[in-house]
């Protein structure tokens, strides 16, 4: 059974998690999470300084060899436990998730379904991690490669989706054999703070998972990522922290996985299937109210068909119902807070200035909350403002091109590389755009890419690694080669 509201927030801890305990912090004063939707307070949390940042590495540093130690089938086991007891309670996690996020319950849900499915899928890797042995090719000894746990590791993580980023983490590292700090986003803790509770209940021992909240992440994060102790450092968020943390992590030549800022070009070409093709905007640009890193953020339409697509799309967006995301009938929440409210109203001015014209939205809406209307700009000149920053929010800016070279090239410029969409009906162009399109991942006639099992992640400045897939236990994996000579000789 589902709990109340009042419930729910109840049972979420409020501390830092160190050592397998629940502590308080010894920052200043304790961080209050609001909800989006009202501007109101949730519940308020610990709030970690430096001294606790420490305490939660040592607490990690002491027990990785143990950890190690401890079979993949018991760190599977694990994984797949807490895997089901986040969906026995997939009603609260997604309640949780929209109550500190803002995003409608019905995608929450989604999240919850996707973010729980890391657990599943790591579970399993837990088990498949492996070596090789074999003759070195004089012939003259033997070559043994096996594969050992990184080490202690450093988890950031962005508030837009509060448990699947923590999961994309928490899952490889646990499968690994690695131990592990993670830090949350203080505009939405509750989830991964509850999630940590949950990890615990399935038999995680202490001091493998240790969590600080901080309103002071710049200088509580800065010593754990100078110490020696901690081995890597794992990160999702913009791209301005990402080159921050990698000056910093240069230092001690940490391990970085790094899952950065977003710029998705969305492309549709004359023999597309247009409603097809509107569907998949609705959901690449929509999704989280347009607060995700995979979001669609300029939409290169061919003339022959922009009108049709622009006149569409602009009507679903125009029937997006604003509201709370726990309310009935929600499906278009709130941005995260004010200042990003106030950059959705900027971002629209300047493409009005630069020639763009509004069809849809372009203003925030009045009442409680952080709400912004959903907003299709069409005629957006190439060059425009909005074109070259990260939107992070419910805005569509359309281009229009006129041949294929025009729109890769389009596409392609910008200094992140993270997720493209395509849609076309042509096979060839189809592949031909899978393989021009800079980027580390391609939706062809898809607005939706992520997936547990597929590797995520992104080129250029959108980042360093994969998440997810057969390639995301490797980032918490270190390879070790053993040379022996011929036993035979
Ligand atoms: P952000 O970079 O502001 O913050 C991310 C995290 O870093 C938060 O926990 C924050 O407290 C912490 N942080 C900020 N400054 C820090 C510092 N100097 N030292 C240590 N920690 C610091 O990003 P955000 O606003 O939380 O999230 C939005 C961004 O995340 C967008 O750019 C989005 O594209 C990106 N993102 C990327 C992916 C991906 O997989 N590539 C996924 C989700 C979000």
């Amino acid at each position: 059974m589902a709990l109340s509201e009042k419930d729910l927030l109840a049972s979420v801890p409020t501390g830092l998690y160190i050592g397998g305990k629940w502590v308080e912090g010894h920052g200043e004063g304790r961080i209050a999470v609001e909800d989006p939707a009202t501007g109101k307070t949730l519940v308020e949390i610990a709030n970690a300084n430096e001294q606790d940042a420490l305490a939660a590495l040592t607490a990690a540093d002491e027990t990785q060899a143990a950890w190690a130690r401890v079979s993949p089938r018991e760190r599977g086991e694990i994984l797949r436990r807490t895997f089901e007891l986040v969906r026995e309670r997939a009603e609260d996690f997604a309640t949780l998730i929209s109550l500190e996020m803002g995003k409608p319950l019905a995608e929450a849900r989604g999240e919850v379904v996707y973010g729980n499915e890391f657990l599943r899928w790591f579970s399993e890797e837990a088990v498949r991690i492996s070596g090789r042995y074999g003759s070195n090719p004089e012939g003259t000894g033997r070559m043994l490669i096996t594969q050992r746990p990184v080490g202690p590791a450093f988890a950031i993580t962005p508030w837009n989706f509060p448990l699947a980023m923590a999961t994309r983490k928490i899952g490889p590292a646990i499968a690994a054999g690695c131990t592990m700090v993670v830090k949350p986003a203080e505009l939405t803790p509750l989830t991964t703070l509850l999630l940590v509770k949950t990890l615990e209940e399935a038999g995680l021992p202490a001091g493998v998972i240790n969590v600080i909240t901080t309103s002071t992440s710049a200088a509580t994060s800065a010593p754990v990522i100078a110490d020696p102790r901690l081995r890597k450092i794992t990160f999702t968020g913009s791209t301005a922290v990402g080159v921050k943390l990698l000056e910093q992590s240069a230092k001690n030549v940490l391990r970085t996985s790094m899952e950065l800022g977003g710029n998705a070009p969305f492309l549709v070409f004359e023999d597309a299937d247009i409603d097809a093709a509107v569907n998949g905007a609705m959901l690449a640009k929509m999704r989280n109210i347009g607060q995700a890193c995979t979001a669609a953020n300029r939409f290169i339409i061919h003339d022959s068909i922009a009108d049709e697509f622009a006149q569409k799309f602009a009507a679903k967006m125009d029937a997006l119902q604003l509201g709370r995301g726990v309310a009935e009938g929600t499906t278009c929440g709130p941005v995260i807070n004010e200042k990003a409210r106030a950059n959705m109203q900027r971002l629209v001015s300047a493409t009005t200035a630069e020639g763009g014209e509004i069809v849809a939205g372009g203003e925030a809406a009045a009442g409680d909350g952080y709400f912004f209307k959903p907003t299709v700009l069409d005629h957006v000149k190439p060059g425009s403002t909005i074109l070259k920053e990260e939107i992070f929010g419910p805005i569509a800016p359309i281009v229009r091109f006129k041949t294929e070279e025009e729109a890769v090239r389009l596409a392609n410029d910008t200094e992140y590389g993270l997720v493209s969409y395509a849609f076309t009906q042509d096979l060839k162009r189809g592949l031909r755009l899978a393989e021009t399109l800079d980027t580390g991942m391609t939706g062809l006639n898809s607005g939706l890419v992520s997936n547990a099992a597929a590797p995520f992640g992104g080129v250029k400045q959108s980042g360093l690694g994969r998440e997810g897939g057969l390639e995301g236990i490797n980032e918490y994996l270190e390879t070790k080669y053993v040379m022996i000579p011929d036993p035979l000789a």
